[in-house]
């Protein structure tokens, strides 16, 4: 399949390019397209067989559900059996934006779109190709990140055609994403809300505005047997590159000089290695691939670089990734949880 690449000016948007996607969309194929925190695969969410081809794609395991992007919301009332009074304050405070909820199912949305469950999540994007494209279409797209399964989320779109050229219809180009990192799910079916993943939206500002919220157990540490988390795709292994990778814990001038000496250790032995590094920190390393993700006291640039980071250093053939911990502020749980799962929790303290 021959894959449409459209560039498209998120300030002055080409409706020819929307009206071609939504022609797509219609014959229940794949468009993917820009949101806020990551590029999306969408398809009609409505449509089993266009969500179906969203899971063979991407080859994503058919148990872990997709999300629905909705732009308005009497979008949400067709999709959901009940909007729980939670979830209306949450809608009218985060959306657009980078929070999902999820909500009981209505009988027409297909299981094939929440793999099997009786819920379903749902999300306004604040990004306004998507939205124009969702209204445009007036189609509930059922939308997970745009990247093979496995790899780290595309924060552009030059990731997406990395990954699905030729094996879907169309990209929409609209530039770099905003946050970089996938939005928080917040499950609202069962009385106290529960963050199934963190994001952008943390507890706090959950709390204020719902009273007390929630985190999944499961989703806190190191993947335990015994623990099964509440978002099906929580579960797999997510986000990694192909290198090796470890996080050193500790303070910067001991990690940096840890870091120093195991890469030169690496080197010595022949192998690549890259560094993940901040601004505050970069100037410490001597030796590697040396990469600053962003600045500590602007955290939304190292959510920005993440994923690029780790793809770039996928086609360098990087052997090996040392990283700094990443665990403080306001972001600092939704980046360390994906820079965890990134490294499959090898996290060596000093
Ligand atoms: P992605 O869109 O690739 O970021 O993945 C969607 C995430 O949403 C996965 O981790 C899913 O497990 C989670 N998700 C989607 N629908 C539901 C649902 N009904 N209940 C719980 N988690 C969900
Ligand atoms: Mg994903």
């Amino acid at each position: 399949m021959e894959t449409i690449y459209r560039k498209i000016d998120t300030e002055n948007i080409d409706m020819s390019a929307i009206e071609e996607a939504t022609s797509i969309l219609r014959e229940g194929n794949m468009v993917a397209f820009p949101t806020e925190t990551v590029y999306g695969l969408g398809a009609d969410a409505l449509n089993a067989d266009a969500s179906k081809k969203i899971y063979a794609a991407k080859g994503r395991p058919s148990d872990n559900p997709l999300i629905i992007h909705v732009s308005n919301i009497s979008q949400v009332e067709r999709v959901v059996k009940e909007v729980p009074k939670t979830a209306r304050k949450l809608m009218d405070t985060f959306w657009p934006g980078p929070l999902t909820i999820v909500f009981k199912k209505a009988d027409i949305v297909p299981h094939g779109t929440t793999g099997g469950l009786d819920t379903v999540a749902v999300r306004m994007p604040n990004h306004k190709v998507a939205l124009t494209l969702i209204e445009h279409s007036d189609i509930v797209i059922a939308a997970p990140s745009a990247n093979t399964s496995g790899r780290p989320s595309p924060t552009t779109a030059k990731h997406v055609m990395d990954d699905l050229n030729g094996k879907i219809s169309m990209v929409l180009d609209g530039g770099p994403v905003g946050i970089g990192i996938e939005s928080t799910i917040v499950d609202v079916t069962s009385g106290v809300p529960t963050i199934l993943r963190p994001g952008y939206i943390n507890k706090k500002m959950l709390e204020e505005v719902v009273g007390h919220v929630e985190i999944d157990k499961a989703i806190l540490g190191k993947p335990d047997k015994n623990l099964k988390p509440k978002a099906p795709g929580m579960k797999y292994k997510h986000y990694a590159p192909k290198a090796d990778f470890t996080i050193y814990e500790g303070s910067r001038d001991c990690v940096a000089e840890k870091i120093n000496q195991v890469a030169k250790e690496y080197i010595e032995q022949g192998y690549k290695v890259g560094i993940i590094a901040s601004d505050e920190t970069v100037d410490l390393y001597t030796v590697g691939e040396i990469v600053s993700i962003g600045s500590r006291e602007d955290e939304i640039t190292i959510s920005k670089n993440l994923y690029g980071v780790l793809r770039d250093f996928d086609d360098k053939q990087v052997d090996y990734i040392l990283g700094e911990s990443f665990e403080s502020g306001e972001l600092g749980q939704a980046i360390m949880n994906r820079l965890l799962k990134a490294a499959g929790y090898q996290v060596v303290q000093i």
